[in-house]
């Protein structure tokens, strides 16, 4: 196997030409899109004969793959302690096909386009990041270790999801499956945070952020109505209708904000960048372990993003009242979309907003705050050798970067694997600039050929390390 960033970014291009398109529901697939994915397999397998001569191949959930390399058992390292999961996911959000030009893609997003660019080698296309590019890198690193005679020395599974952008079951199936055979292991690695530049004003090294926990998630249903025994015309309104009392509660819900605190992740995160970064904030951010209440104050102030950071965010999203112009709505209601903090659970989430939306809807209406699905917030992935070792690998690949954690705002198939393995870390071993981090889910997604080779360095580095 060659490693050449060329041959790598002609790889990712077939890749990206079998347009594995995340089927939307939870349901069976369709016959054509179970067809792209059995597409997609052919050309795994014929990409990665070495990988898949070696691995017992279990189909898992849709589409998913769950792949096992036996290990010799014979215990180095970090992973005597036993098997190491690595997790990527072969389906994408959708693209225009058609009328790509307008929707703002330089290069139809299945075409798979390469070309040499102002910041090098480039692969155009839907997946190149989010996550075709990591899975090449993966499976690349494992290729090319076994083609060259290594053998882990503790089991190695690779998950391979099939529909992680749908929150669909391949994941939770896998996750099952491995459950079901007693397997917990020590050390997991999916997508998640990326190498990126520009995370803190001023500051030029290039930065590894790991995802060591995710925050929770909760859907609450928030209704409001009237007393079904006093009927009102919109001709008649009552001085306190469902609809606006709704208002006044999502309104109270902006205004009373959950309360913020600066956790540990936040903590460690900005005393490892704070030697890097120029000029006052380095003195500020190196004590921000003592200033964790005024910072916590402060950035909600900053940004969406750091506001997210310190605190359980809501966030209002479908509405439901009036079926018509002239009818009064008995009943109101809104979907509250919540992201937990770690610090915080569930329960507390959910009670602060029944708190502020009773008192802000009053006395004269209904307050119902019923909670439609979520999951609480994962645990805190340790920072012991096996953090060290994601560190040792971002050095060998990535030269001169700084690791550092955060907690990640969104969720992930990784999520899953938290509950049966203790150190689950997120990060795709991928250079994203903040141009290309804006290109995930959205137009003109790529990843530089460069950014492959390192990524295959970093799986080959940390498999090789640690398993
Ligand atoms: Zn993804």
């Amino acid at each position: 196997m060659t490693h050449e960033a060329p041959t790598l970014a002609g790889r990712l291009s077939q890749l990206v030409q079998v347009p594995t398109v995340t089927p939307l529901d939870g349901g069976p697939l369709t016959t054509s899109t179970a067809q792209v994915f059995d597409d997609f397999h052919a050309l795994l397998r014929e990409l990665y004969p070495t990988v898949f001569a070696a691995a017992e191949v279990t189909p898992v959930g849709r589409a998913g793959l769950l792949l096992r390399l036996g290990g010799t058992g014979d215990g180095r390292g970090v992973t005597a302690l036993g098997p190491v999961l690595l997790m990527a996911h072969q389906d994408v959000v959708p693209a225009p096909a058609e009328g790509w030009e307008a929707a703002g893609w330089s290069h139809p997003p299945f075409a798979g386009v390469v070309e040499d660019g102002e910041d090098g080698l480039t692969v155009y296309g839907r997946g190149t990041l989010d996550d075709k590019g990591a899975l090449l890198v993966l499976l690349e690193a494992v290729e090319d270790l076994l083609a060259s005679g290594w053998t882990p020395n503790q089991d190695l599974y690779v998950e391979l999801g099939g529909d992680e952008e749908s929150d669909g079951p391949s994941a939770v199936a896998a996750i099952a499956e491995l459950e079901r055979r007693g397997v917990k292991p020590v050390l997991v690695v999916d997508e998640g945070g990326a190498v990126t530049t520009g995370l803190v004003p001023g500051l030029t090294k290039q930065v590894a952020v790991v995802g060591v926990a995710e925050k929770g998630v909760v859907n609450l249903e928030v209704s409001v109505s009237a007393d079904p025994r006093k009927p009102a015309h919109s001709s008649t309104p009552p001085r306190r209708s469902p609809t606006a009392g709704l208002g006044r509660a999502l309104a109270a819900l902006e205004r009373h904000p959950h309360p913020s605190a600066l956790d540990d992740i936040a903590v460690r995160m900005f005393t490892e960048l704070a030697p890097y970064v120029p000029g006052p904030l380095s003195a500020l951010l190196a004590r921000s372990d003592q200033l964790r209440p005024v910072l916590a104050k402060v950035f909600p102030y900053v940004g969406a993003e750091m506001a997210a950071m310190v605190r359980t965010t809501t966030a209002a999203t479908m509405l439901t009242g009036s079926a018509a112009p002239n009818v009064l709505a008995a009943k109101a209601s809104a979907i509250v979309n919540m992201r937990v903090a770690t610090s915080s659970t569930l329960a507390e989430a959910i009670h602060h907003v029944e708190k502020v939306v009773t008192r802000a809807v009053g006395s004269a209406l209904a307050v119902d705050v019923r909670v439609l699905e979520g999951h609480e917030p994962t645990p805190v992935s340790p920072f012991d050798e096996r953090w060290d070792a994601i560190r040792t690998a971002v050095a060998a690949s990535y030269p001169g970067a700084l690791t550092v954690p955060y907690t990640m705002l969104g969720a992930s198939d990784a999520r899953h694997a938290a509950r049966i393995a203790p150190a689950v870390y997120r990060f795709s071993p991928l250079y994203m600039s903040s141009a290309q981090r804006a290109s995930v889910h959205g137009v003109d997604e790529r990843v530089t050929a460069d950014s492959l080779v390192k990524g295959v360095r970093f799986y080959r580095v940390l498999l090789s390390g640690i398993a």
